[in-house]
């Protein structure tokens, strides 16, 4: 599994990591997923306050494993007052049975201003209880007002997590650029489209299908490894099954050529700029 260091956090992250919404079904199962993906290198595991049971999937499949994991959850916007974040990443740790978070990430911009927000994340931050803290939905404007709280290139602001899959690919406009130069990590969320990919039997499957089949791969893994294809890009399938995972997983030592990589962006194109950032 390719690792590569995420944000200005001095840790070296799987580019392949694991999402946790929805992973509430088959309880069993999901352990067993998660726990697969770990044996396999997908350290990174996602999760949030509001994915109701999935922080305490995650504690069981991470029991006796936290310091291989980077864990990363996020507050909701109408918890990120000052006083009320620090109450919910509190409550966060108790789910998830450990004493810290890895990343501790803004889940969307709501009401409360930006500033108290980052204050509390610096306090979590000085207390241990974050090693490292970032946002998710955040366009160029948001990141922009980041950047005059705080100077991003003191490396505090470590990731952005954003909508990010072949068929929307909105982030490459703008927000991508700026991260990159910024050093802020950028995480791809829902890479397969939330349970929209690419078909089979249409001509862009097609083209993912030629190009697994060179590679002994499957078609899900060359999206992945095309949605995490340089730096600053990671990205966070969810799977259920230990089998997902498993093939997820197999995208990490996947290798696309110059070539393949040019088919791909040109099969999916990424579109004019959208007047707002997309996001689930
Ligand atoms: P996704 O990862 O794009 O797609 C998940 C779907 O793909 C599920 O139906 C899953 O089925 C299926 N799948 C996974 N691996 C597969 C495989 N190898 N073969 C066939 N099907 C496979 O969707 P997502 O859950 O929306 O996004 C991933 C993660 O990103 C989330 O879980 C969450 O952690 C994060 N996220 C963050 C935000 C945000 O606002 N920050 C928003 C959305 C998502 P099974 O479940 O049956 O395996």
């Amino acid at each position: 599994m390719e690792r590569r260091l995420f944000g200005s956090t001095e840790r070296e992250v799987a580019v392949i990591g694991q999402g946790t919404w929805q992973l509430d079904g088959d309880r069993r199962a999901a352990v067993s997923a998660l726990r697969r993906g770990l044996d396999l290198g997908m350290v990174h595991i996602d999760t949030a306050e509001m994915y109701g049971g999935a922080e305490g999937i995650v504690a069981e499949a991470i029991a006796g494993r936290r310091d291989e994991v980077f864990l990363v959850s996020k507050v909701l916007p109408q918890n990120a007052s000052r006083s009320k974040t620090i109450a919910a990443c509190e409550k966060s740790l108790a789910r998830l049975k450990t004493d810290r978070l890895d990343c501790y990430l803004l889940h969307w911009r709501g009401s409360h201003p930006l500033q108290e927000t980052i204050a509390a994340f610096e306090q979590l931050r000085t207390d241990g209880m974050i090693l490292s803290w970032g946002v998710s939905n955040f366009d160029v404007s948001d990141l922009q007002e980041v950047h005059a709280i705080v100077d991003v290139g003191d490396g505090r602001l470590a990731c952005n997590q954003v909508l990010y899959h072949l068929n929307e690919r909105a982030i490459e406009h703008g927000v991508l650029p700026w991260c990159k130069k910024h050093g802020v990590a950028v995480v791809g969320y829902s890479p397969f489209g939330h349970g929209d990919f690419p078909d089979r039997h249409s001509a862009e499957g097609q083209v993912l299908h030629d190009i697994a089949t060179a590679h002994g791969a499957t078609a899900r893994q060359v999206a992945l490894r095309f949605l995490a294809r340089q730096a600053p890009l990671f990205a966070i399938p969810k799977a259920s099954s230990p089998a997902h995972a498993s093939e997820n997983g197999g995208a990490g030592d996947l290798r696309l050529t110059t070539d393949e990589l040019a088919l791909i962006d040109r099969t999916f194109t990424p579109g004019p700029p959208p007047r707002e950032l997309p996001m689930l």
